[in-house]
């Protein structure tokens, strides 16, 4: 029998794929991983065939067109479906991330072909003529043409051969089979940096797993300044000499610019960058030249994970614990665990790299899934700053004038800037101040749509960080009409201008959220602290990533252990982290770093261990804690989020889906209860989390709790979540 139907998967968060059938002029040209056009609802929608069947159960309609562009491969679809069904994400938009974005848009269009043409000017069109007219002056969108003809006429004027699917970019097999010029890759001349003994031997290591050239996991635990980056760029090398593709993820792009650029260097003309601020016109062209192979070295975040490259040699996953890898909202996945699937499918290797590497995948390292290779050591001049504490629960400790700020820091501080050299603060929140509150009745303004108060920002108002709601800061107290009402708590904002009364000499920038959304804004900050023309640069985590300032040699923590604040059993971890990663920005160069961390829970181990730099002793408290609760990575976790218009109805059905998994043989309930962000815009939430042993038994919990639908709320599970929020 013939192979007349497919399966499709369509961008659409819904489980099901989708049987079409194969129409006569498309038979045999249509397999596995082609991108189809086909008619959906009542308009048409691009997918890809997962699959070609001899019958299908149903009538069902036929597929209109096939895409010029190159099928999805084989090993790719199989990492779709392995995302899909670990993650339980919807399969039709994880493999949406394999398509070029040219073909990603739900509706093609449709032109005429020359034989359309004729037909329409000798006029033998017959029952077409309207639809070839309609035509006439150029491509139309499948979606205005559906107002007046059926999908019916489409297939029939398609199969004749008198319209086609106009593509925005065919990138054409032809061209590939032509062969393309050979990208030329040069050395790194300006860094050809003398390993250290321990990058020798790291190196090495990778070198032959490299050579092997099969499926393997190397952890790189590499301290702050330990010349990471450098190990990267010779295996990256390698596998480029040896004629292969090497992909690298980063959790944000912008933010590291020097790796990219590093990168760019070795490969010359043969870079794709991919990230979310290219134009169309870009991207569209990032994506050929990989697809074409002109491309060999892929630099992406996230989604990069999903980008089709030919020859394949390597995958570096930089910065591996990074919470951007986690994407949370629909499709879920976790990009570095996808990278390592991925690696295992198409039988390469597979480089983790971290100064802080993830509880995951340092276990995986200690029961031997991964291979550890470490670099204990900085390669520059001096070894990784002291840190020192400031006890800002002590009373006699904080500043009377910025209780935020203590005199020890404003002091290291005023002395660095005297010294000529630069320092970074800083600070996790944004804004000039967390809220607005009366003092005289203790009212704080809440968004209208949201269960969190509203931030005070100095120029824009009171905003909203999740859903966007701004209005005018209150003159007088809404609540009791008071009128001290006024800013309190620090955010960016305030700490930059309480920094800039304090030294009114030193250039003083701040780099956070609200900065870098302005174009160039982030550029220019890197180049003039390049050039030692900003002293201080106040920032968020931002500035924890990435750029080296050779010059800065102090950096201080204003509230160290804020994510302690969280719900979150990763909050611990969170904190060492990035009490690591940021102390870790100092001294760089040929001056001596210092870091100064303030701290209300200096006695905490994740703060006590990450002044030590102990990352063993943090790995083994943690575990400890984590192994008796059963938490990750000691055990499985899955998380259920209900949301609604109505809380009684989210919290009714929120409450019935942990009865209903109470009796699950191997299954542990926390919750249900409230979510810590119980609103967001005006859809309240509730949620449970769920432990198992292993993650078989925790798929099928999570997907017999989606086989039951509640009325007007909505589900969502989460498998392996990182934001308990
Ligand atoms: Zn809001
Ligand atoms: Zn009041």
């Amino acid at each position: 029998m013939t192979r007349s139907f497919a399966r499709v998967a369509v961008p659409r968060p819904v489980e099901d794929m989708f049987h079409y059938r194969i129409p006569d002029h498309l038979l045999g040209r249509i397999a596995p991983g082609h991108i189809v056009t086909a008619p959906f609802g009542k308009g048409t929608i691009n997918g890809v065939v997962m699959e070609v069947l001899e019958e299908v159960p149903l009538k069902v309609r036929s597929i209109l067109s096939v895409s010029p562009v190159l099928p999805v491969e084989d090993k790719l679809l199989e990492l779709t479906r392995w995302t899909a069904s670990y993650y339980q994400s919807p399969l039709g938009l994880i493999v949406r991330m394999c398509v070029p974005p040219s073909v990603r848009s739900q509706s093609s269009k449709f032109r005429l072909t020359e034989k359309g043409r004729s037909a329409l000017n000798e006029d033998t069109a017959g029952p077409f003529g309207d639809l070839l007219a309609a035509l006439k002056r150029g491509a139309r969108t499948a979606a205005h043409l559906e107002k007046k003809f059926s999908s019916d006429e489409f297939e029939r004027c398609l199969g004749e051969g008198l319209i086609e699917v106009s593509d925005s970019s065919p990138s054409s097999p032809a061209a590939v089979e032509a062969g393309l010029k050979e990208p030329q890759y040069k050395k790194d001349e300006d860094t050809v940096h003398t390993l250290t003994l321990d990058q020798k031997r790291v190196l090495d290591s990778i070198e032959k797993s490299i050579d092997d050239g099969s499926f393997s996991v190397a952890l790189l635990q590499g301290v702050t300044g330990s010349g990471k980056t450098e190990i990267y760029l010779r295996a990256a090398q390698k596998v480029l000499n040896m004629g292969q593709s090497v992909l690298l993820l980063v959790p944000e792009i912008s933010l590291t610019p020097l790796l990219t650029f590093r990168m760019e260097r070795i490969a010359r003309d043969g870079v794709a960058v991919m990230h979310s601020a290219l134009t169309a016109a870009q991207k569209r062209s990032s994506w050929e030249d990989v697809r074409e192979g002109r491309a060999r070295l892929v630099v992406g975040v996230r989604s990069g994970v999903f980008v089709p490259i030919p020859d394949l040699g390597l995958i570096i996953v930089d910065e591996e614990h990074d919470a951007s890898f986690r994407q949370e909202e629909t499709p879920s996945y976790h990009a570095r665990d996808v990278a390592v699937k991925r690696g295992q499918i198409q039988g390469i290797p597979v480089i983790l790299g971290s100064a802080t590497p993830s509880m995951e995948s340092y276990r995986n390292s200690e029961v031997g899934k991964y291979r550890r290779l470490e670099l204990p050591k900085r390669v520059t001049p001096y070894p990784a700053p002291e840190i020192e504490i400031v006890n800002m629960a002590d009373p006699e400790v904080a500043r009377t004038e910025n209780p935020f700020l203590s005199d020890r820091l404003m002091s290291v501080l005023k002395e660095t800037v005297d010294d000529g050299s630069q320092a970074m603060l800083f600070l996790n929140r944004r804004g000039f101040s967390p809220f607005i509150l009366c003092p005289d009745c203790n009212y704080t303004l809440p968004c209208p749509n949201c269960a969190v108060t509203l931030t005070y920002h100095r120029k824009r108002g009171m905003l909203c960080h999740y859903c966007g709601h701004l209005q005018p800061p209150p003159e007088a107290c809404p609540n009791c009409q008071g009128i001290r009402i006024s800013p309190v708590g620090t955010g960016t904002q305030r700490l930059e201008s309480a920094i800039a009364s304090a030294l009114p000499e030193a250039v003083i920038e701040r780099l956070d959220r609200d900065i870098i959304v302005k174009k160039g804004a982030l550029q220019d900050i890197y180049t003039r602290m390049d050039r030692s023309e900003i002293q201080v640069l106040v920032g968020t985590q931002i500035i924890a990533k990435g750029h080296d300032f050779p010059n800065v040699t102090l950096v201080g923590i204003l509230n160290a252990e804020q994510a302690l604040d969280f719900p979150d059993f990763r909050s611990s971890e969170r904190t060492y982290q990035l009490i690591t990663q940021v102390s870790g920005r100092a001294g760089r160069g040929t001056k001596k770093g210092r870091a100064i961390v303030q701290s209300y829970f200096p006695g905490h181990y994740s703060v006590s261990l990450a002044l030590d730099g102990d990352y063993r002793a943090f790995y083994e408290a943690e575990a400890s804690i984590r192994s008796s609760l059963g938490y990750p990575p000691f055990g499985r976790m899955g998380r259920v989020i209900v949301e609604g218009a109505k809380e009684e109805t989210v919290q009714k059905a929120c409450v019935d889906i942990a009865r209903r998994h109470s009796g699950t043989k191997g299954i542990r309930i926390l919750g249900p209860s409230s979510a810590p962000l119980s609103r967001i815009l005006n859809r309240h939430r509730w949620h449970l989390l769920l432990l198992a042993s292993d993650h078989s038994t925790l798929s099928k919990a999570l997907r017999s709790t989606r086989e039951k639908s509640y009325r007007s709320v909505r589900v969502h599970v989460r498998v392996d979540p990182y934001h308990l929020m």
